[in-house]
């Protein structure tokens, strides 16, 4: 019991109680003792005289040996009496023996006579008991006097159950707020570290402990195989520790169990030699005791905790083994939690720097592919000219001219991209009049639409629509929109543009009846060197890397692009950009 004051005033009720059995009823000593958290008897009030007060308080008794002398005793209701033939305790065990004569009246006391009551809680387990010794009238308690005593272990025994309900509730209670506020620290912290620290404080205060070890094993975390102890430095655990520690952990978890050693208990599964040097090791570390329960999620042991205590802090009971060990699993589930965060957070550092290197890369190369090309180009252009070629030779250049043609567009498109993409150019807000722009990419395309008989149809209300960005960037996304729609269509179809103001924003749409493209690919569409899977598409040649770069660039000038499509249905691309507001 922790309340010192409702411990005294329990003494005092019991002693009173006993005194009565002694005055009233007729006996030298009455006795009444309570069953501790390590399963013993023991004396807390006693009734007699001083020298046997002295004796028998804070004497105690293994409930064992008591439960074997009840199950031989006879039944007197509440009482059981066990005559001295009977008995089999050790006499040494008993605590105090009167020092009375034997005699030879069967009826007479005899000084190993026993008798006891027991005190059963609401589940049948023994909390309690009182013993009387050594009967005034010196003889065996006839029923009448049975009777009387009858009242008093009755008043003894509801304030023996009372008491350990009620030290058991405010315990339970005690346990629940440090499990309630260790599990929402948990969900709050994201680093181990200031989960574990507050676990330790909040933890050492709900236990009543010395100190706590969290320890955690090999899972992959760059918390690995460390301890936070308590004293907020990384204890050094000798290897042997570790080793048995973790094999402990282990086991425990699979059987859903805590284990309690200290410098007197030694677990079954502990060997005598590993038990000596772990009681060394907590003397070392000035402990007593540890209360070790392991720490997981599923079928995965992670780690353990320990908790410890020093000698006169007392044993762990049954109700903080079951705390700790949900304590356990909720500690589980945050390690397990901030390491897949931890590894997420560094798997997007790799990604990001690979991305760099990628980045860095098609830009160099690019730019050096450049100047080459266009000195090629220049030949081409220069040999193209040249009098008398027969005509194989024409064809020729004529087939390498194109080929440089294309490469010199991968080349600018590649350059582009990574320009897009690169943080630390700043993104231009020049006003720019997509009305004009729109106009001029629609002539360029001329050549094509009129070779595949694609009629485009402009619809553009007569003041210019405007929008902010770099001229170049703009005229990128409206190029390769409408590029791919003529591309993507059928000969002799329509191709409808439209562009307008809607608020503070500029709207381009661009609407074809041509293959459309599937939700499957829709989903990867402006990713760098995305191709359609659709045969039909990859028949037609292209980088991938147009809608790369619109999306890009949109995204660059905090725009929104949105498409409409399926496959065979057509496709419509919508996009939006940042505009001065309609009336400016
Ligand atoms: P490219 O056209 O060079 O292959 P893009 O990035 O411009 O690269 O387009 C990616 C893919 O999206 C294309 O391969 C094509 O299959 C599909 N696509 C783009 N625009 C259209 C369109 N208007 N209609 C049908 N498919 C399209």
């Amino acid at each position: 019991m922790t309340d010192p004051w409702s411990a005294a005033l329990f003494r005092d009720t019991l002693e009173l109680i006993a005194e009565g059995v002694t005055e009233l009823v007729g006996f030298e000593v009455a006795a009444v003792s309570v069953v501790e958290d390590d399963g013993r008897l023991e004396v807390v009030a006693v009734a007699g005289s001083e020298d046997c007060r002295d004796q028998l308080l804070g004497h105690r008794t293994p409930v064992e040996d008591i439960q074997a002398e009840i199950d031989n005793s006879e039944s007197w209701g509440a009482l059981r009496f066990v005559p001295h033939e009977r008995m089999g305790i050790e006499t040494a065990n008993l605590g105090w023996i009167p020092d009375i004569e034997v005699s030879d009246d069967p009826n007479a006391w005899h000084p190993l006579d026993l008798l006891l009551a027991p005190f059963y809680d609401a589940h049948g387990e023994l909390r309690g008991m009182m013993s009387m010794d050594v009967p005034t009238d010196g003889q065996r308690p006839q029923p009448e006097k049975r009777r009387q005593l009858q009242k008093y272990v009755e008043q003894a025994g509801r304030a023996v159950i009372a008491a350990h309900d009620r030290a058991r509730l405010a315990e339970q209670v005690r346990l629940a707020e440090t499990t309630r506020e260790v599990i929402r620290r948990a969900s709050a912290e994201d680093t181990l570290e200031g989960v574990f620290d507050y676990a330790q404080k909040t933890m050492i205060q709900g236990f009543n402990a010395r100190g706590l070890w969290i320890r955690t094993f090999d899972e992959g975390g760059a918390d690995v195989g460390r301890v936070f102890s308590s004293r907020g430095i990384d204890l050094a655990l000798p290897p042997f520790m570790a080793e048995l520690g973790e094999r402990t952990a282990r086991m425990l978890w699979t059987e859903q169990d805590v284990a309690v050693l200290s410098s007197e208990l030694r677990p079954d599964y502990v060997p005598e030699e590993a038990y000596a040097r772990v009681v060394d090791f907590l003397k070392a570390v000035g402990v007593d005791s540890m209360l070790f329960a392991p720490l997981g999620v599923g079928t995965r042991c992670l780690g353990n905790l320990v908790l410890t205590r020093d000698a006169d802090q007392g044993d762990w009971s049954e109700t903080e083994k079951r705390a700790v060990l949900d304590i356990g699993h909720d500690l589980g589930r945050t390690l397990l939690n901030t390491r897949n965060l931890e590894r997420e957070r560094r798997l997007n550092e790799e990604l990001r720097t690979l991305d760099g290197y990628k980045s860095q890369l098609i830009a160099t190369v690019s730019h050096e592919l450049r100047n080459p090309l266009t000195s090629v180009a220049g030949y081409l252009e220069l040999l193209d000219d040249t009098d008398g070629l027969d005509p194989d030779s024409r064809r020729a250049i004529a087939s390498m001219a194109r080929g440089v043609s294309r490469m010199s567009g991968i080349v600018e498109d590649l350059l582009t991209l990574s320009r897009a993409a690169d943080p630390t150019v700043k993104a231009k807000r020049d006003l720019v009049d997509l009305s004009q722009l729109l106009d001029e990419v629609v002539d360029l395309a001329t050549p094509t639409t009129t070779q595949r008989r694609i009629k485009v149809l402009l619809d553009k209300p007569d003041r210019p629509v405007t929008a902010y960005g770099d001229r170049d960037d703009l005229d990128r996304v409206l190029t390769n929109l409408v590029g791919n729609a003529v591309k993507y269509s059928p000969e002799d179809s329509e191709v409808h543009l439209e562009l307008s103001q809607v608020g503070n924003r500029a709207e381009f749409r661009c609407r074809d009846h041509g293959m459309g493209i599937s939700s499957d690919d829709q989903a990867q569409l402006f990713t760098d060197f995305f191709r359609s899977t659709n045969p039909e598409a990859q028949r037609i040649p292209g980088t991938g890397l147009g809608l790369a770069i619109v999306k890009r660039i949109v995204d660059r000038y905090r725009g929104e692009i949105e498409l409409e499509s399926g496959l065979g249905e057509g496709s419509t691309f919508t996009v939006r950009l940042p505009a001065p507001a309609e009336h400016d």
